[in-house]
C-alpha cells in the first residue's frame, strides 16, 4: 500500500502531501491521493507520500518524531522544503467530540480542530514541527476525515452495488448510496457511536475538495481567498487559534 508519486510541472510551488502518518491511517487516504489527477495540480512540482501501518503515536508528542516514521517525513520536509506541506489524517469519529472542543488547549496544549463541513476537520501542523522546519509563508495543513474500516466498507459497499465497482476507483465512494445514519457505525472502528448527520458520501467529497484546492492553488494568496470565501466561519477561528499558540502575527494557514 505505501505510495509514491511525483508530479512535475515545471517551474512553481513545490508542495508536499504525506498520508498514512501513523496507525492505520495510509488505508484511509491512499485512495484520496491515488485519485487526484494530472489536471488537478498546479504548476510546480507535487510529491505525494503515503505509508504503511505504524504503530499509532500522535504527532504532538515528541515520540513521534524519534521513530522511523516520524524521522522519515522530518527528512522528507528537509528534502522537498516544500512552500505547501498537507498531512492527511483519519479519526476515529468517537473522537469527534474531543477533537472540535475547546479544552483541547488546556488537556493537549494544543488548539481544537476546526470542522469545515461534514466531519471534515482542519488545523495547522504539530507544534512541534511548524516553527522549527517551515517558513512563516509556508502553507501547513492538517486535514482529518473519519477512518473507514476499509476491509468492512469494501465487503458492504460491494453487496450494495452488487460487485459492481472498481476497488481502485475513488469514485466509488460516490455512488448513490447514501449510506444510512445506523449503519455508518460498522465502517469504523468503534461500534457502539451515534453521532448525528454523520454521512461518509458528504465527508468524502469535503475532504477531497479541500485536497484538490490544495493541489491547484499556487499560492498562499489563492488559497486564503477560496478559504475565506467558502469557510468565512472556520478561517476567523483558525486566525484565532494561531495567534494563541504561534504569535501574534502568525498566519492561519
Ligand atoms: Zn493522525
Amino acid at each position: 500500500m505505501s505510495y509514491y508519486r511525483f508530479i512535475d510541472k515545471g517551474k512553481g510551488p513545490t508542495k508536499l502531501f504525506v498520508g498514512g502518518i501513523h496507525g492505520h491511517e495510509g488505508e484511509t487516504t491512499i485512495d484520496f491521493l491515488k485519485s487526484i489527477s494530472y489536471s488537478d495540480f498546479s504548476k510546480g512540482k507535487t510529491f505525494i507520500y503515503n505509508f504503511d501501518y505504524t504503530e499509532y503515536i500522535s504527532t504532538i508528542k515528541k515520540e513521534y518524531y524519534e521513530t522511523k516514521i516520524g524521522k522519515t517525513i522530518i527528512n522528507l520536509i528537509k528534502k522537498h522544503n516544500p512552500d505547501f506541506y498537507i498531512e492527511l489524517h483519519c479519526y476515529n469519529i468517537k473522537n469527534y467530540e474531543n477533537l472540535i472542543s475547546p479544552n483541547r488547549r488546556e488537556s493537549q496544549g494544543v488548539p481544537p480542530l476546526i470542522d469545515l463541513e461534514n466531519h471534515v476537520l482542519i488545523s495547522s501542523v504539530s507544534p512541534l514541527i511548524r516553527k522549527k522546519y517551515f517558513k512563516m509563508e509556508t502553507i501547513c495543513k492538517t486535514l482529518e476525515i473519519p477512518c473507514i474500516n476499509k476491509k468492512l466498507y469494501w465487503n458492504d459497499l460491494s453487496s450494495i452495488t452488487e460487485g459492481n465497482i472498481n476497488k481502485n476507483d475513488i469514485a466509488k465512494y460516490n455512488v448513490n448510496k447514501d449510506i444510512a445514519k445506523n449503519d455508518i457505525s460498522k465502517y469504523n472502528v468503534n461500534e457502539d457511536d451515534n453521532v448525528n448527520n454523520y454521512n461518509l458520501n458528504k465527508s468524502f467529497n469535503t475532504y477531497l475538495k479541500i485536497i484538490k484546492i490544495l493541489s491547484k492553488v499556487k499560492t498562499r494568496d489563492e488559497f486564503q481567498r477560496i478559504m475565506i470565501k467558502k469557510y468565512p466561519k472556520q478561517v476567523e477561528l483558525a486566525v484565532k487559534y494561531a495567534k494563541e499558540i504561534f504569535g501574534e502575527k502568525f498566519p492561519p494557514f
